[in-house]
């Protein structure tokens, strides 16, 4: 297992119900591991980004608000390609900008202007080049499902008294977001048939993940991500193809912060200090059928929106066996839905005596506690 090569690609912003449009994921899909209720935890680019190569929860690896994409803390945190690095992988990354993930322990660091840029041809080339390394990690973003969708978004209701019609138009929407996928797919063709084609396929760990999902108009107040935390933004999906492995769905919840210690364990890497590392390995959930849902934390701050908050995180939520309660700091509200029965979040039942809910009010609570995150519930207390 040690010996093998990781790729992992982010699709930026592809929503998990759009995977049967694309027959190449859909295949790759079908067989590898496909984590169903994957998570991720802070849904805008940058802190998704930061979760997964730190391990930790936004508070303790820095970057918590959109204003604070450069506040990683650097010189305290081992970063998954550090880790990697040290363990004789050769390590590159491939993003539009600084504030996507941490630069240090890349051997290459590189930035495309998405814009101009061919991704499938440009990641090609470099899984070619690639091949030639005893072993490698590979990070590669892919922006063109975001870029198109945002785009086009952005051009059309920039005033922002249009808002409403976006709203509205929920089907078009749909159909936009529809229309530009397929370049994500023959993406994922391109960079598949460039890994058999060098015969790396069976050499390779390959993970595909969205960093957060793309609303579409279904939320009032979020045009794409980041404002709020219900499910088509914060419940994305995790591919693993692993070399050698059966297919299999994986249908406990789980959420990007277990992502470092997967890879991790996949490299064959005692992780040193553990005590920082806040998720758990995947490969239990995959071989342990006795497995349970794993407690899930989900924040964020808005940009726009309602609450806007882009210097803290002022939206959070805690979800487990299928039900979900949410605490948006600002206006002090609870939210709170039983996703099985409602999984478009559509019935607030939130209930102030309900047993259930205070136990979950306890989690999230203490989870602000362990996290050092200060809001108004816990500002007197910390
Ligand atoms: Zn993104």
């Amino acid at each position: 297992m040690s010996t093998k090569n990781i790729i992992l690609i982010t699709l930026d912003g592809f929503r998990k119900d759009k995977i049967g449009l694309c027959p190449s994921l859909k295949s790759i899909k079908e067989n590898s591991y496909y984590f169903s209720e994957m998570n991720t935890i802070a849904h805008y680019t940058f802190a998704a980004h930061h979760v997964i190569f730190s391990g930790m929860y936004p508070s303790c690896n820095g970057v918590d608000g959109y204003y604070k994409m450069f506040n990683f803390k650097k010189d305290e945190i081992t970063t998954l390609a550090e880790m990697l690095r040290k363990n004789d992988y050769y390590t590159v990354s491939e993003t539009l900008d600084e504030s996507v993930l941490p630069r240090q322990g890349f051997d290459e660091y590189n930035l495309f202007d998405e814009k101009t840029v061919n991704l499938k041809k440009r990641h090609m080339e470099l899984i070619k080049k690639l091949s030639k390394k005893e072993k490698f990690f590979a990070f590669l973003h892919f922006t063109d499902t975001h870029l198109h969708y945002v785009r086009d978004i952005v051009q059309k209701y920039e005033k922002s008294e249009n808002d409403d019609e976006y709203y509205k138009s929920k089907k078009e929407n749909n159909e936009k977001y529809n229309a530009s996928v397929s370049s994500c797919d023959e993406y994922v063709s391109g960079i598949i048939q460039t890994l058999q084609e060098s015969n790396l396929f069976e050499k390779t760990v390959l993970i595909f993940i969205s960093d957060h999902g793309t609303g579409l108009g279904e939320k009032h107040g979020e045009k794409f991500y980041g404002v709020f935390v219900y499910e088509n933004t914060i419940n994305i999906f995790c591919i693993m193809h692993i070399p050698g492995k059966s297919p299999k769905i994986i249908s406990k919840q789980c959420s990007t912060i277990d992502l470092f210690p997967t890879i991790a364990e996949l490299a064959g890497i005692r992780i040193e200090n553990k005590s920082k590392i806040q998720g758990q390995s995947l490969l239990y959930l995959i071989d342990d059928s006795s497995a349970k849902d794993r407690e899930v934390f989900v924040e964020t701050g808005g940009l726009y929106g309602p609450w806007p908050s882009p210097e803290k995180h002022n939206i959070f939520c805690v979800k487990i066996h299928g039900k979900k309660l949410i605490y948006n700091d600002a206006p002090q509200t609870w939210e709170f839905y039983d996703l099985k029965n409602d999984p478009n979040e559509l019935h607030n039942i939130y209930d102030e005596r309900s047993k259930q809910i205070g136990d979950l009010k306890r989690k999230l609570i203490s989870h602000f506690k362990e996290n050092k995150i200060i809001t108004k519930l816990n500002e007197n207390t910390s």
